[in-house]
């Protein structure tokens, strides 16, 4: 990373609106708490703003969108190129007419719950058990006792890498289990969700059971990515990790969680390089003992630590 991209991408954004920042670390942007550095991270100030730069800037220039990081597993040599964040101007929630609420990619998936509570929309409360934010469940197709965000997203508004801003149907987006097919370039910065009418005080109890549910049978309050690998078809992962002995297994300060054994936990210190480590060991070994390739969940980006740092 010996270029200074930061003093090029001044010079190439006179209008720039947003914040850029050279060598911000992933590690704080992170649930797992590692990642190395950002070559730049970049919070743009709204919707026009991020289409300014994604278009401006050299299409050679690598661009990366994170959320709140809570299915991300960051490389310990960080991430060349832009790293995008968004922010503030991503944060409106409004209630609409007919069960609708329209929310920007950087709400928290737990205050889109929220605010469907307070205006009586039902059908969203799954989203209090997932700790990211809109973006990222769009993209991960994220859902929790038995609903899936594709059922209750109807439109969405995204920008590619060239700037060009599109509205699409949920259709348009060929979801499947945590995956979104949308083109690998778009930014989501704005949902339209769907739900049906329901009485405050019955939907904040079902929210209320999806917070004690998860105490009780998740590590929610380690440094972890949530499930690590996608379910198999008609099989749990958790299951063939367990069955294949993995429960508690570690690697240096990285280890399978006892309590749910899909869920990797960094102790304190842990590398990316460990945890990753980790979840290649578990998945060989699945594979010795079940034949099954378990298919990672969480996203893994970056790229290793040099050898000498
Ligand atoms: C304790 C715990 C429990 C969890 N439980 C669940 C669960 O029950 N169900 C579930 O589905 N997931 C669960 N997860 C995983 C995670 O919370 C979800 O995948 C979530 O949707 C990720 O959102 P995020 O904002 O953190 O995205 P990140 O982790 O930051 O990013 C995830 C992916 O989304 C992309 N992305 C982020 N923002 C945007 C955007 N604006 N436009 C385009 N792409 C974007 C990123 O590039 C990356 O590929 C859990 C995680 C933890 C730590």
């Amino acid at each position: 990373m010996a270029r200074d991209l930061l003093t090029e991408l001044n010079a190439a954004l006179p209008e720039l609106r947003g914040k850029l920042k050279s060598g911000a670390m992933l590690a704080d942007l992170t649930w797992f708490r590692v990642g190395g550095p950002a070559e730049i991270l970049y919070s743009p100030a709204d919707e026009a703003d991020l289409a300014y730069v994604v278009k401006t800037i050299s299409q050679d220039i690598p661009v990366t969108v994170i959320g709140l990081g809570s299915n991300l597993l960051v490389r310990d040599g960080g991430i060349e190129g832009v790293v995008i964040r968004l922010g503030k101007g991503f944060g409106d929630i409004e209630v609409e007419d007919g069960q609708r609420l329209r929310a920007g990619a950087a709400v928290p998936d737990v205050k889109v719950a929220r605010a469907a509570a307070d205006a009586g929309i039902s059908g969203l409360s799954f989203y209090r058990g997932i700790p990211g934010c809109v973006g990222g469940a769009l993209r991960m197709n994220g859902g929790a006792h038995g609903k899936e965000t594709k059922e209750v997203v109807i439109e969405v508004r995204a920008v590619d890498r060239q700037g060009n801003i599109h509205v699409l149907l949920v259709d348009e987006l060929h979801y499947s289990y945590r995956h979104c097919g949308a083109p690998e370039d778009f930014i989501f910065t704005e949902a339209l969700f769907q739900g049906e009418p329901g009485e405050p005080e019955k939907i904040l109890a079902e929210m209320d059971d999806v917070a004690a549910y998860r105490e009780s049978a998740q590590p929610i309050k380690s440094r972890t990515g949530g499930s690590t690998f996608k379910n198999p078809p008609g099989k749990k992962a958790w299951q063939l990790i367990d069955a294949a002995g993995c429960r508690g297994f570690r690697i240096g300060d990285a280890h399978v969680s006892e309590m749910h054994c899909n869920f990797l936990i960094n102790d304190a210190n842990a590398t990316g390089a460990e945890i990753e480590e980790l979840g290649e060991t578990v998945r060989a070994r699945v594979k010795e003992t079940s034949g099954v390739d378990l298919e990672w969940e969480i996203k893994r980006l970056g790229v290793p630590a040099k050898a000498n740092s």
